[in-house]
């Protein structure tokens, strides 16, 4: 049965009180179901009380949105690992290219916070993807492979089967542009591709870049897509209970 994989990254929206109040709107509205998971990626503050409220159902997983590499010590304002955890994340973002373009956190940076998520017991959840300029140029092979053998370098056998991929074309986030599901698909062969190559037997890949409940179907329709990361259109429990029941034909 294929397994589709929902996941939610909230990005600075949603505070503790908000979070309760969405988590419990959805979980009416979502009933779950065999061939999907759902993971959530609230603010740091609000993991806690999204984890509280999604606790006793097993397919709602709450996860943090980056986590730096040391486990504790006078770095202010980062979240480690170990904390995440404590807190009631089980995974954690990496590289997400908000991250990578608006807090100029390089591939080495990637590969630090890999390695203290999967320390840690974290289920690693690591973006890739290519600027316009560097798509326009015919770059975006090349920097995905990048992307992934810099932040998975050194990781291999049963670490890398935790690792779940999100391909995220930077010109689609938040743009209401998406990849076609056949280019999409062309990535994310590659992608997988990578993966067992270096023992990953089953490796999820994600798209993600202005995914909605209207294109979600067409996307979801190409077998090479494992699921979905979604910003904006996660924002509304409505909506987004509404995306996950999304039919993959
Ligand atoms: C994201 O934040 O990972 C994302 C894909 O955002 P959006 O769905 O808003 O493009």
């Amino acid at each position: 049965m294929r397994r589709l994989l929902f996941a939610a990254n909230w990005k600075m929206h949603l505070g503790p009180d908000e979070a309760r109040a969405y988590v419990k709107a959805f979980r009416a509205r979502y009933n779950r179901r065999e061939d999907r998971e759902v993971w959530f990626f609230p603010p740091a503050v609000s993991v806690e009380a999204a984890a509280q409220t999604a606790r006793d159902r097993g397919d709602l997983l709450v996860g943090t949105q980056d986590v730096y590499w040391e486990p504790k010590g006078a770095f202010t304002g980062a979240v480690s690992a170990p904390l995440a955890l404590q807190a009631g994340a089980r995974a954690t973002l990496i590289g997400h290219s908000e991250r990578r373009h608006v807090f100029g956190e390089t591939d080495e940076d990637t590969r630090r916070k890999m390695g203290a998520a999967l320390a840690a017991g974290l289920l690693p959840m690591l973006c890739v993807g290519e600027t316009l300029a560097e798509r326009d140029a015919g770059h975006t092979l090349a920097v995905v492979v990048r992307q992934l053998a810099a932040a998975l370098s050194g990781v291999d056998g049963a670490a890398l089967s935790r690792v779940v991929v999100a391909y995220e074309p930077v010109w689609a986030i938040g743009t209401g542009r998406t990849a076609t599901p056949e280019d999409a698909g062309a990535v994310h062969r590659e992608i997988r591709g990578w993966l067992h190559g270096r023992g990953a037997p089953a490796p999820r890949v994600l798209y993600g870049g202005s995914v909605n409940a209207k294109n979600a179907a067409a996307l979801l329709a190409e077998r090479e897509l494992d699921g979905v990361l979604v910003g904006g259109a996660s924002l509304d429990p409505e909506g987004w209970a509404q995306l996950v029941q999304t039919s993959a034909a």
